[in-house]
């Protein structure tokens, strides 16, 4: 274990242990997990593999029962029946426990109900069973309840939404009132327990809720946790103390450090959030002695219980207890199950009260889910491991982790680059890599209230604007048409958005006019001006995300989520462009050559059209007309009918950041007349164009006629559609590959170029998969967008509600229908339910035709390599992906499924400016890759200037400048 790489693959193994079936799976795996570290494996264990390889069975159950031994010391049984011997045991020794369920993630309402039965059961026949411990138990005064349960919420809900907490609360609620009241009647007590930071503000919530539900409100043996780790959680107790005096509440706070840092620091690097954990253990020391002080200084209104297994921090709680006049008894110290017997032993026998926190849970798997949960955490710095592990002396591990945080800030003023470097190898959140340039847009974090506010307030007041005119702009004017085209809200068709000039045929041709004009002086523009302009753009795109969030909402069926990732991403892309756009500005050295320098630099194509779909209806329209700006084209830009009032909006803010007249004009209207006029007109050199098979094709054989009076050969960006396949291993983590092909199949209703169509089960991991697929689609809301608990919104139109439905017709008469939602009869607009088929076979229509909706196909395969041969059975090479817990299937993988954008273990949606150029090949796409760092090369000629610079014999020094 003090090898991190060995340690992190031993873990992996005990993770992926219980879904392994046959002895040569077992045997396989762990030696795909050591061959793919450098560490030394032991001669014993390289032994054991090579005898393993012959004799599979007998490894295996070798390796099995080494972990079951292992789960033996940390999970106290797998049900209650069977921990009650170590329940008795404990009692036995003096201390006291908590009950833990562990098992996998909720994802459906019956495994919610499931948990939550489980969790009543377990009471019942903890307080039946230790009826005689109690009767013989001398209690001392204040003593809290004997039987007591720790609880999740998470495994209370099937689907917790942070933008829509009153919601999830409820659903908890439901759940966890029961089993509070039962408790209350057997005299037990409830624990809730913390989870990631992102469920923090509802536990907190559903606590306060539950203590004060009538019949609950006079109950003081409930209790929740604060994590030290947080840099938030001094005030999150403040809060509750706060609340507590105002309701003269008492309750129980369990102090522990927080198991999640890992996790945490990663959540909030990829999101670029702040991270919400102290990055430096002697912080959360330090903070968890304040907590501690606070909690045992209000003692009138908490039972405090300090988890810790640092002996620093319990003689500090014990001794400040002493302080402020309280004894033994008053406070309780808890101990993870299996973990420092001695210290625990030492508390007791000097008159602490001690109590264990027993999980309970079949033995393998729940070992896989300690691991996860508790285990891997142990790279933060602990103490167990610096009092058990390594030899550091008494005073170092007494010592005051505020001395110990004052001398790490010494260190790090004084040496910056080493303690950055000591942080990045001892795991902190400190990286010794240089700062990339670029940072991501934040998503809005809904689980926050005053975001949720922001957006709720957007959504109101977008929805007074509703049904205005919008007008096609040429050189800076508006220009306004007879003809008049609606955009409605899919979600209610009666609703109009906004109603637009259609332009005409003369718009056309001025609004190329215009662009060929600006032109001149914009292709002039000093690049560096230019990117201002596009960080201009930038600002306004950012001060007015939740408005343009909202105007999604309503004009193309977004919910909350999906349509401020769509803004986030514009707003991404032209950081990402204009940064990239300075790069290609500074010119590029070729090789070099004594007495020569050879430049090459970028110029601008010239007139662009600019042809966007309406799926994100801002972030490809901004991304593709950006990209054009930035490099010094001029565009007419044509969004998508459906999506006009949103392009009306981006129009308006670039004019307020400065666009000069006519470097970018809008025309509204129908793709087979303004789109098609744009593609042929001779004065046109570029076309950006993102949007469907069909008509990409058709605009890329069209751009390829040449007109007699035609300048430039007509470059063609096309980014188009796919039918995207996600390959599910029989050794995969079904809790994440559920969540995972529900994102990515039903996430904007199936609607993305990305989305999952072809979900590919490899073995019989069908038959576990299928029953949890189909109950976590049923845990998803279908409703209106403006609602904040919607996950399944309205498809675009009555269009493509007649097609995806004539494939479900297909899907019903040619394959079996394992699962479609219900459509709530309130609702009124282009509604289609999730709908899963299987005995899909590869050739059939379902499995190979782009239906753009959220239909999902299941075809199984006998194995990977038939697995791969189905993945790559498509005319699109867009996105797929795959879950496994196999080194070596990833590696396969990884090499031969060809797709533009390969996920594994993650869904395939959602791609990030920057970190995930995106787009595919094939019938997919050019190849082009909006986001990534050759996107803008497609809107420039590259020119080479070679200048000798070698004069009668004369050659300067390092040549000259670009
Ligand atoms: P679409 O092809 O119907 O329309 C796209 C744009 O093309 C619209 O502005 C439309 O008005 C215009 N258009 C239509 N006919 C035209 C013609 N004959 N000449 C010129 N322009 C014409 O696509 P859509 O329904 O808006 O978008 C959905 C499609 O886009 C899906 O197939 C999806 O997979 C694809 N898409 C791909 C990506 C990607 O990055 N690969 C991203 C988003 C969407």
């Amino acid at each position: 274990m003090r090898d991190p790489l060995f340690k992190t693959q031993m873990f992996r193994f005990v993770d992926v242990l219980p879904t392994l079936r046959s002895p040569d799976e077992v045997v396989e795996h762990l030696s795909e997990y050591l061959n793919d570290t450098h560490t030394p494996v032991s001669t014993f264990l390289q032994g054991a593999l090579r005898v393993g390889r012959f004799i599979p069975p007998v490894s295996a159950a070798i390796i099995r029962k080494n972990i079951l031994a292992m789960a033996n010391i940390f999970i106290a049984g797998s049900d209650g029946d069977s921990a009650l011997r170590n329940l008795h045991k404990i009692w036995k020794e003096g201390a006291r426990f908590t009950v833990d369920i562990l098992g996998e993630a909720v994802v459906g309402e019956r495994e919610a109900d499931e948990y939550s039965a489980r969790y009543r059961s377990l009471l019942d026949f903890l307080s039946n069973r230790t009826q005689t411990w109690q009767a013989t138990t001398s209690h001392a005064c204040n003593e809290p309840p004997f039987i007591n349960l720790s609880i999740k919420i998470s495994a209370l809900c099937a689907r917790i939404h942070s933008a829509d907490p009153e919601t999830s609360i409820a659903a908890i609620l439901s759940r966890l009132k029961p089993i509070a009241i039962r408790a209350k009647e057997l005299g037990a007590f409830i624990n809730l327990d913390m989870e990631h930071y992102g469920l923090k503000e509802l536990t907190l919530e559903v606590f306060k809720h539950l203590a004060t539900e009538a019949g609950l409100a006079d109950y003081p043996h409930l209790g929740f946790v604060i994590q030290a780790y947080l840099r938030d959680s001094y005030e999150d107790t403040e809060k509750m103390l706060r609340w507590a005096r105002q309701c003269d509440r008492q309750f129980a706070i369990r102090l522990v450090k927080g198991a999640y840092w890992d996790f945490e620091k990663v959540m909030a690097a990829q999101r670029t959030w702040e991270v919400p954990v102290y990055t430096s253990k002697a912080e959360t020391d330090t903070n968890y002695e304040r907590i501690a002080r606070l909690i045992l200084e209000n003692r009138k209104y908490v039972y405090p219980a300090f988890a810790t297994h640092n002996v620093r921090t319990i003689s500090f709680a014990a001794t400040y207890a002493r302080t402020v006049g309280l004894g033994p008894g008053n406070y309780e110290f808890q101990m993870l199950f299996g973990m420092a017997t001695s210290i625990r032993r030492a508390l007791i026998n000097l008159g602490y009260r001690v109590r264990e926190y027993c999980p309970i849970g079949e033995l393998v798997p729940g070992m896989a889910y300690l691991v996860r949960r508790l285990l891997e955490n142990t790279s933060n710095e602990g103490f167990l491991r610096a009092k058990f592990g390594t030899n550091t002396s008494v005073q170092e591990l007494l010592r005051d982790p505020a001395s110990q945080r004052a001398q790490e800030d010494e260190h790090s003023i004084r040496h910056p680059e080493r303690s950055a470097a000591d942080k990045s190898r001892s795991g902190g959140a400190v990286s010794s890599d240089p700062a990339p340039l670029f940072v991501n847009q934040p998503p809005a974090d809904f689980t926050v209230s005053s975001v949720r506010e922001k957006m709720a307030q957007a959504i109101q007041s977008v929805s007074a604007k509703l049904g205005l005119k919008y007008v096609n702009v040429i050189a800076g004017r508006s220009r306004i048409s007879d003809e008049q085209m609606l955009s409605i809200n899919p979600a209610r068709p009666d609703q109009v958005v906004g109603s637009v000039s259609k332009a005409t045929t003369k718009d056309v041709v001025d609004a190329v006019a215009a662009a060929r004009r600006s032109f001149i002086d914009w292709s002039k523009t000093s690049g560096e001006d230019r990117c201002q302009f596009i960080e201009r753009l930038r600002a306004r795109l950012k001060e007015s995300r939740y408005e343009l969030a909202a105007w999604e909402v309503f004009e193309v069926g977004k919910t909350w989520a999906e349509a401020d990732a769509d803004v986030s991403e514009a707003i991404d892309f032209c950081a990402f462009y204009a940064q990239e756009m300075r790069r290609l500005n500074a010119g590029r050295l070729t090789q070099k050559t004594a007495g020569e320098v050879s430049v090459e630099s970028f110029l601008p194509r010239g007139v662009g059209a600019v042809i966007a779909p309406w799926n994100f209806p801002l972030a490809i329209l901004c991304g593709m007309t950006v990209a054009a700006l930035v490099t010094g084209n001029t565009v007419v830009i044509k969004p998508a009918e459906q999506s006009s009032v949103i392009a009306a909006r981006f129009m308006n803010l670039m004019q307020e950041a400065g666009l000069p007249e006519g470097v970018a004009n809008l025309l509204f209207g129908d793709g087979e007349t303004v789109g098609a006029l744009l593609v042929v007109h001779p004065e046109i050199d570029l076309i950006a164009f993102t949007g469907s098979r069909q008509v990409g094709t058709e605009i890329w054989e069209m751009a390829g006629v040449t007109h007699a009076n035609q300048k430039n050969l007509k470059k063609v960006v096309c980014e188009m559609g796919g039918k995207n396949a996600m390959i599910i291993d029989t050794d995969s983590d079904l809790d994440e590959a559920v969540l995972g092909i529900i994102q990515s199949a039903f996430g904007f209703q199936g609607q993305k170029c990305s989305a999952l169509s072809r979900l590919i089960t490899v073995g019989d991991v069908h038959e576990q998969l299928l029953p949890r697929l189909i109950e976590a689609a049923a845990a998803l809301t279908i409703g209106l967008p403006e609602n904040p608990g919607t996950d399944i919104g309205p498809v675009i139109d009555r269009a493509a509600l007649e097609k995806i439905q004539s494939y479900i017709d297909v899907g019903k008469r040619e394959h079996t229908l394992a699962y479609q939602g219900e459509i709530p009869s309130e609702l009124t607009g282009f509604f289609i339910p999730p709908t899963i088929f299987t005995d899909v076979d590869t050739a059939s229509r379902l499995a190979q035709e782009e239906i753009f909706g959220p239909v999902l196909s299941v075809l199984r395969a006998k194995d990977l390599d038939s697995a791969l041969k189905i993945a790559n059975d498509s005319p699109f090479a867009l996105t797929g992906g795959l879950y496994s817990r196999s080194p070596k299937h990833i590696a396969r993988v990884r090499s031969e499924f060809l797709v533009g954008n390969l996920y594994i273990n993650r869904p395939v949606t959602g791609a990030i400016v920057g970190r995930h150029p995106f787009g595919g090949f094939k019938m997919s796409g050019s190849g082009t890759k909006a986001g990534g760092r050759d996107y803008l090369l497609h809107f420039t000629f590259p020119r080479v200037v070679t200048e000798n610079t070698l004069r009668r014999g004369f050659a300067p020094e390092g040549g000259s400048q670009v």
